[in-house]
């Protein structure tokens, strides 16, 4: 017999998303009935206060586990009975797994970047960068890159507030020395030899650079979490001017592989979902 699975995303917006195709794939190549359902909140018009009653009525309903996305991260953190150090160290969960009557809250963000950065990247981990974007996606971004082996992450972000909260939030668990908000974006590219974007400046509908263009310097490696489109305006820039780039995509494929595993208990196989998610 085989191992079902009955699985979703809570979010807004999210009727585009790939993440439910590249799960039941993996399932089916790995023999399991694996369902993904979207749960889009816009839709269903429910709120961050509706997410109490959505989790329990998914636990009644025989969901094994939920992916939590934007804007949601957050507000599910009170509602898992248990937190791992990681998503507790991010204030955010973006995997929620159903088991034996309990709510594990994971955060496979952050680990996503950096096996997808490990995996692109392998000389760099140990790298200074320089992170634009203080967001959730930039806390997660940063988390993955000095548990890589960064030695130093510098963030800044249009408002300083961010930067600061953010850096604040990643040295705490790494280190003062290793974490800094910076402001004047030049000097720390200077000092540095990487550079990622977390801001959704070059996502669709969002077109342009969230850095002047001669910043990008050919010895950088730079890196995108946009991937709709898959090649933003920094990537191709990036690219032409021979730099070494991991774009976005490469960080929503490796969050769902740690999902999937989560889920399942089974290791998925991170070029075939790749691969998949290349085609779709
Ligand atoms: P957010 O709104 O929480 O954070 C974005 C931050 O960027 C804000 O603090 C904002 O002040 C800052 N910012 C905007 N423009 C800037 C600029 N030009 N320079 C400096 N800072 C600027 O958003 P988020 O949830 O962190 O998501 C950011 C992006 O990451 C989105 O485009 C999202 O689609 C993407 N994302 C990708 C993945 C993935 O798996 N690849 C995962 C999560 C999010």
């Amino acid at each position: 017999e085989r191992a079902s699975y009955l699985l979703g995303l809570v979010g807004e917006g999210i009727s585009a998303s790939l993440t439910p195709a590249m799960q039941e794939r993996e399932g089916e190549e790995q023999g399991l009935l694996l369902s993904y359902r979207i749960i889009d909140a816009g839709r269903l018009g429910v709120g961050a206060g509706d997410l109490p009653a959505l989790l329990g009525w998914a636990e009644r309903l025989g969901f094994d586990g939920l992916n939590i996305t934007h804007p949601f991260k957050q507000a599910v953190l009170p509602l898992v009975d248990e937190l791992s150090e990681d998503a507790a160290d991010l204030g955010a969960v973006n995997t929620v797994v159903f088991t034996e009557g309990r709510r594990l809250g994971r955060n496979t963000d952050w680990s996503g970047y950096g096996r997808a950065f490990r995996s692109t990247l392998p000389e760099a981990v140990g790298d200074r960068a320089v992170l634009v974007g203080a967001g959730g996606a930039g806390a997660a971004v940063g988390y993955g890159l000095l548990d890589q082996g960064a030695e130093h992450v510098a963030v800044l972000d249009t408002d300083p507030e961010r930067a600061e909260a953010c850096a604040i939030r990643l040295a705490k668990r790494w280190g003062d020395d290793r974490v800094s908000a910076v402001t004047d974006l030049a000097r720390a590219l200077d000092e540095a030899q990487g550079l990622v974007n977390a801001t959704p400046v070059g996502m669709l509908g969002h077109a342009g650079l969230p850095v002047p263009a001669e910043l990008v310097r050919p010895d950088v490696w730079v890196s995108d979490v946009i991937y709709f489109p898959l090649e933003t305006e920094l990537v191709r820039l990036a690219r032409s001017r021979g730099c070494r780039v991991l774009p976005g995509g490469g960080m929503a494929v490796q969050q769902a592989v740690g999902a999937f595993e989560l889920f399942t208990g089974r290791a998925a196989d991170p070029d075939r979902m790749a691969r998949h998610f290349a085609e779709l």
